[in-house]
């Protein structure tokens, strides 16, 4: 049963990823547009997130090794409710 649910699911999202090729993402540091496909992936807090550069996959490393993620997150939280005034 699990087994034939994932393999539905990878039917699905082969067909999904293709056209997810062409779709655009928000870079997680600096929120610059960019495609999916040129995406780089940076792990922080233990979660994938796309970055759309080396500097701001190095930016992300460095904010966790030097363990200022509360900080980061506060002023990431702070710039966007400034943006949508939510
Ligand atoms: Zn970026």
């Amino acid at each position: 049963m699990h087994l034939a649910l994932s393999q539905f699911c990878d039917v699905q999202f082969s067909r999904f990823s293709r056209f997810l090729k062409r779709e655009k993402c928000l870079c997680f540091h600096c929120g610059e547009s960019m495609r999916k496909d040129r995406a780089l992936m940076a792990t922080f807090q233990q979660q994938q997130h796309p970055v759309c550069c080396h500097g701001c996959l190095a930016v992300l490393h460095a904010i966790e090794k030097n363990h200022l993620v509360q900080d980061y997150l506060r002023s990431k939280v702070d710039s966007q409710q400034g943006k949508d005034g939510a």
